[in-house]
This record gives structure tokens, sequence and C-alpha cells, in this order.
């Protein structure tokens, strides 16, 4: 039985966090949903200021651009997609805590997908790959805690188990306030 196809209907002038380990899909899903300039990625962050998106000594930086970004965005009511693995509650809060400071609400797409598919496709990639380790770390802090996501305060959480429902997955703006 197929869960049929979701239509995520995103509010306007939110903050959506994609949420999934490295090869999980979260720049495919971003590049496929959303304007270019509606994600922002850790990765083009460290590529901006290191020159190399792989260089994680660039990570502090990166992501002090990406909340830079963040917060400018959404003070202008502009929705913004944060396309990084953001499976640490730690990491989600301080992105909550921009869209709260600036009143929006934030929304959640986890890509939960069998760990086997995340190291397939991370050993397949020609851009990058990370260590599985990195992989099973990643995916297994994700679903340490994301049974928690409604507590952390994201208003509408979608999670998705396989590639199919990925894949079927429409996206809708839904008109509100901005
Ligand atoms: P990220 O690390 O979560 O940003 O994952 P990416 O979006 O970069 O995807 C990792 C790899 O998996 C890339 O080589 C993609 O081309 C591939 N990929 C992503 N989504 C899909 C999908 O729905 N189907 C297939 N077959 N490959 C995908
Ligand atoms: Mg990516």
């Amino acid at each position: 039985m197929g869960q049929g196809a979701v239509n995520l209907q995103l509010p306007a002038g939110a903050l959506i966090l994609l949420i999934g380990p490295s090869g999980s899909g979260k720049s495919t899903f971003a590049a496929r949903h959303f304007l270019p300039s509606e994600v922002l990625s850790s990765d083009a962050m460290r590529g901006m200021v290191a020159d190399d998106p792989n260089d994680q000594t660039a990570t502090e930086a990166a992501f002090e651009l990406l909340h830079a970004a963040l917060a400018l965005r959404l003070a202008r009511g502009r929705l913004t997609v944060v396309d990084a693995t953001n499976v640490e509650r730690w990491a989600r809060e301080r992105l909550l805590a921009v869209a709260r400071r600036h009143g929006r609400p934030a929304s959640a797409i986890v890509l939960d997908l069998p760990l086997e598919v995340c190291l397939e496709r991370n050993a397949a990639r020609r851009d990058r790959q990370v260590p599985a380790a990195a992989v099973r770390r990643q995916q297994a802090a994700m679903r340490a805690s994301v049974g928690g996501l409604e507590g952390e305060g994201f208003e509408l959480i979608w999670r998705f188990s396989s590639a199919e429902a990925v894949s079927g997955a429409t996206v809708e703006r839904t008109v509100g306030k901005a």
C-alpha cells in the first residue's frame, strides 16, 4: 500500500528546514521545488567563504553567513529553505530562534530514507563523498531526535521514508501573512 502523493502546503514567509543525512536527497529536493534564491545551503556557504564546499574548517563561518542571510530574508517575509543536515537538535534550535525573532512559522521536511539508500548514493556521488560512518552517525542523530520536532516548535512536519514518496511529493505555497 502506498501512502499516496503528498502535497506540502508551505506557509508564506516560512522557514523550511530540510532534515536528513548526507545522500538523503536534500539538495536534489531543494533544486526541484524551490528557487535557487530561496535555498540557503551550508555547502554553498562553505564555498562562499573558503572556495571549497567540502572545507569543514569553514563550517563555523558558513553557518554564520547562513544565519545572517536567513535573518535578512525572513525579515522581508521571504520563504527560505535551509539545506543542511539539520539532524542535531541544537542546530535546529539556532535556526528556529531566527524564525521566532522575525515572527515567522517554521516547518520541517524530513528525508528519513533507508540507510542503505543514503550510503549507496553517497558512495556513487562524484561531487563529494562523506565517510560512511558520518552518514550513519547523522542518521542515528536524526532518528533519535525526530520524534520531538513538534515540541521543538515546528508547525508542520513532513516525514518521508522512501525515495518513491519523496519523488511523488509536490510543493504548494499557501497564501498568508508575509
Ligand atoms: P544531500 O546530501 O542530502 O543534499 O543529497 P543530494 O541531493 O546531493 O543527493 C545525493 C545523491 O543522490 C546525488 O548524487 C543525487 O543525484 C542522488 N539523488 C538524490 N535524490 C535522488 C532520487 O530521488 N533518486 C535517485 N535515484 N537519486 C537521487
Ligand atoms: Mg546537499
